[in-house]
């Protein structure tokens, strides 16, 4: 019998847990399939874990792993693939935005030989603002990075067992899914569906984390901005030299004349501000060397009630497990 695992990221959630339980359990009715549900708790504050537990006791499909703080959404899906033992593996959300209708379809993709079955929401429902920035981000991002990225398509996807194993090669800290997902490639199917409004709880992302998710998402995959910076630093320095020359030629043909105040200080500040955002992009890199080379693992577990299965070598010893236990 093939296993489908299902990662289930959770933050606060509690209300969700069993509800969205319920309705993937109601899409293995009379099918050959085998599943198991993985809850990832971020920590969450309300009683979301506890929730969890409830189901675990009853159902020995409900399993679950819980941070000892909140590492966010990425942490999560990585913890859940380090933790899957199906043949395949679906991710979506715990919010029952991901409608969970789409199972038997994303797992017929699977039987045809995908390895990716990724679904695709349309945007209905959501405010313009956000519509229109993430619209204007998708287009300006594509231009600029080297892998493919599409409005619409996020991490609520069928992953095989072979781009699970990709996907968990790839050992990077401060992880992009959607760009991994991506990056990865191989054989892809898409299916459209409708996007669905939060039942339970509310979206935790506040418009500055979306904004420095994007920043993310432009950093992680390319080098552009550096090299960015290097041509508009080329540029303005054969500028300033012709100016330079100009300039000298003319003094030299008719003395000095008027002091150069404005120039002078237009050249100040343009070059100013096109140093600080240089210096800002390199830092941004920096940064990032900085905190992969600490090597710090991506989460750390409270609690679990699954083994965590080696997946490969290189991910080895990247998980510690604290055998301290909560109360509840
Ligand atoms: N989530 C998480 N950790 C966090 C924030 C969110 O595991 O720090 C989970 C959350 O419980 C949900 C999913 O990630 O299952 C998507 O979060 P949310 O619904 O807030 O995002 P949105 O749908 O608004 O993009
Ligand atoms: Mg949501």
């Amino acid at each position: 019998m093939k296993i489908i695992s299902f990662v289930l990221p959770a933050y606060n959630e509690e209300k969700n847990i069993p509800l969205i339980f319920k309705a993937i359990q109601e899409q293995f009715e009379g099918t050959p399939y085998g599943y198991e549900i993985v809850f990832i708790d971020d920590a969450s504050s309300d009683d979301t874990l506890g929730a969890i537990k409830r189901l675990a006791k009853q159902h020995p499909e409900a399993r679950y792993v819980s941070f000892s703080r909140n590492f966010g959404k990425e942490a999560a899906i990585l913890a859940g693939l380090q933790h899957v033992t199906g043949d395949a593996s679906i991710i979506m959300d715990t919010d029952l935005q991901h409608p969970p209708t789409l199972i038997k379809q994303m797992v017929a993709g699977y039987e045809e030989g995908y390895d990716q079955v990724i679904a695709k929401r349309d945007r209905t429902g959501e405010s313009g603002l956000r519509k229109l920035a993430s619209q204007t981000y998708y287009t300006l991002i594509n231009k600029i990075v080297d892998i493919e990225l599409e409005d619409g398509v996020g991490d609520f996807r069928l992953l095989s067992r072979d781009a699970i194993d990709a996907i968990l090669r790839m050992n990077e800290n401060q992880r992009f899914s959607k760009g991994l997902f991506s990056w990865i490639g191989m054989e892809q199917k898409i299916i459209t569906y409708q996007n669905v409004l939060r039942q339970n709880g509310e979206t935790k992302w506040s418009f500055r984390q979306l904004f420095n998710y994007g920043v993310d998402g432009l950093i992680s995959f390319n080098s552009k901005p550096l090299r960015f910076c290097f041509f508009t630093g080329v540029s303005i320095l054969v500028l300033s030299m012709l100016y330079i020359l100009f300039t000298l030629f003319g003094i030299i043909q008719d003395g000095v004349e008027t002091p150069g105040y404005f120039t002078l200080i237009s050249a100040i500040l343009l070059l100013g501000g096109i140093q600080l955002v240089s210096l800002g992009i390199i830092g941004e890199y920096v940064g990032r060397i900085y905190f992969e080379t600490k090597q710090r693992p991506a989460y750390l577990i409270q609690e679990t009630n699954m083994q965590r299965k080696s997946v490969n070598e290189q991910s080895e010893g990247r998980v510690y497990k604290i055998h301290r236990h909560r109360g509840n």
